[in-house]
């Protein structure tokens, strides 16, 4: 029975999907001015393991994440870079896949963007103010929050306090101070589209709104993104969806915790504000990733050089000891499993089971990599001893621990390259350099490199060796 911790009832609960055996679940994604943070990469790391263990446990997942494709941000910054708001999206969106697959996340089921999707939010505004939940007003169109006698529900605060810190601009013209903008009238030099309400943009929280409903339909069963999405994001897609469909909007609301950096609060003004393409330069994305799920999602995680450091020394014990057994299974007998040999690999499937009680536990991930690390210390002891043991076997312990490790997000076969292809690509940069084109050397080079072969230029020639 897989629980998870429903922050709409802060407690955990039983997962129980609205299709048997299905999972429809929605995650907030990035706004593409900028490479993703490694505040970014917490939920997108976490929620792809979310994923990935759902698929483990026999469900059909249908993942969507979004791309906010047009906001402030964005066209603050494709002003101060001169270039179109599109050819922003489109830059930080290749770069989002490039850092995505780095760090080992698979694509979502749909990557839709809000400017793709102005018809489906002018539908879902025009549905509000139809059913008297938003009103237009110069323009712009709002949400009445307080016809939703529910709001607050997500974050836990009644209606009356969050009243007490909300404020109307001079420059605004909404009905009450709680009301949220859903579509903007257009500024001068901003990108707008046609609506019933004028010229204009989507207000951010309706886009997340309207993607989930045509995509996943009118409620879904996981809602997932950061804990800094919960007021007013969160609690206004519910309000928006909620109204225009008369539905529950998510069945199970899921939020993992703040990163802290050197235990401080992560932000621009104390200049500790990473993106993860700065911390790729010291360590690898791999690493990245394992120290994410070292914590359990929704405690709060310290980023720094130390505890990444360590992150690096136990992945790779575990690869080392996958590695060892794959070259002493070369000796190994042919044959079928002993009885003696059956007995050692039961034992070994004892940490699957705590493994699986683990994630089962709310995606305890830190549980989880410890049952791993766990399997890993008794293979060691298993097969580290000189013994001789059948091929059979040894290829059932590194297939249950390659098991594990692939629901984590940790592919552990290599991709190697061999002698001759090496040579060969060698051969092809000594030509490229001889035409002069240092281009294609380069590139001859880098992609040799993310293939963990580095090369030396000597007096003598060319020398490669593998990276440690
Ligand atoms: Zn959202």
């Amino acid at each position: 029975m897989i629980k998870i911790y429903n922050s709409l009832s802060n407690q955990k609960e039983e997962f129980k999907p609205i299709i048997e055996n299905e999972v429809k679940m929605y995650a907030c994604g990035p706004t593409v001015y900028n490479y993703f943070h490694i505040g970014n990469a917490r939920p997108i790391i976490v929620f792809d393991v979310l994923r990935r263990y759902f698929e483990y446990r026999g469900y059909k997942v249908t993942f969507v994440q979004n791309f906010t494709d047009i906001d402030d941000k964005m066209i603050n910054r494709a002003n101060e870079e001169g270039i179109t708001v599109k050819e922003l999206a489109d830059k930080f969106i290749a770069e989002y896949f490039k850092d995505a697959q780095g760090l080992g996340v698979r694509g979502a089921t749909i990557h839709p963007k809000a400017t793709e999707n102005i018809d489906v939010i002018i539908d879902t505004v025009d549905k509000l103010i139809e059913n008297g939940h938003a009103y237009a007003v110069g323009g712009n169109v709002y949400f009445r929050t307080k016809s939703f006698p529910e709001y607050g529900k997500l974050s836990h605060q009644p209606l009356e306090d969050l009243e007490a810190g909300a404020r109307i601009d001079v420059n605004e013209d909404k009905e009450d101070a709680m009301d949220f903008v859903l579509w903007k009238a257009k500024k001068p030099g901003e990108p707008s589209w046609p609506s019933p309400w004028g010229e204009g943009r989507p207000g951010w929280h309706i886009e997340c709104s309207a993607m989930v409903n045509k995509f996943l339909g009118e409620t879904i069963d996981i809602h997932c993104g950061g804990k800094d999405l919960i007021f007013p994001h969160h609690e206004n897609e519910i309000a928006q969806s909620e109204c225009a469909n008369c539905k529950p909007f998510a069945h199970y609301w899921m939020h993992n915790g703040y990163i802290n950096v050197d235990n401080r609060k992560m932000s621009k003004s104390l200049n500790n504000f990473f993106t993860v393409r700065d911390v790729v330069k010291d360590f690898s994305y791999e690493v990245i990733r394992f120290f994410m799920l070292s914590a359990h999602y929704r405690s709060p995680i310290n980023f720094s050089r130390d505890l990444l450091e360590q992150a690096e020394t136990g992945l790779k014990r575990i690869k080392t000891c996958l590695e060892n057994l794959e070259f002493l299974m070369n000796s190994y007998t042919d044959g079928e499993i002993t009885a003696e040999e059956s007995t050692l690999l039961e034992n070994l499937k004892t940490h699957r089971s705590r493994f699986i009680e683990a994630m089962d536990d709310d995606l305890n991930t830190a549980d989880g990599i410890s049952a791993v690390f766990e399997l890993v210390r008794e293979m060691n002891s298993v097969f580290v001893n000189g013994k001789q043991y059948s091929k059979a076997f040894a290829s059932k312990a590194l297939e249950l621990a390659k098991e594990l490790l692939d629901v984590l997000g940790f592919s552990v076969a290599k991709e190697e390259l061999l002698d001759e292809e090496i040579e060969k690509m060698i051969a092809e940069r000594n030509d490229a350099r001889k035409a002069k084109d240092f281009k294609r050397a380069d590139e001859i080079r880098d992609t040799l490199k993310a293939k963990g072969i580095v090369l030396e230029d000597t007096p003598q020639g060319v020398k490669w060796r593998k990276a440690d």
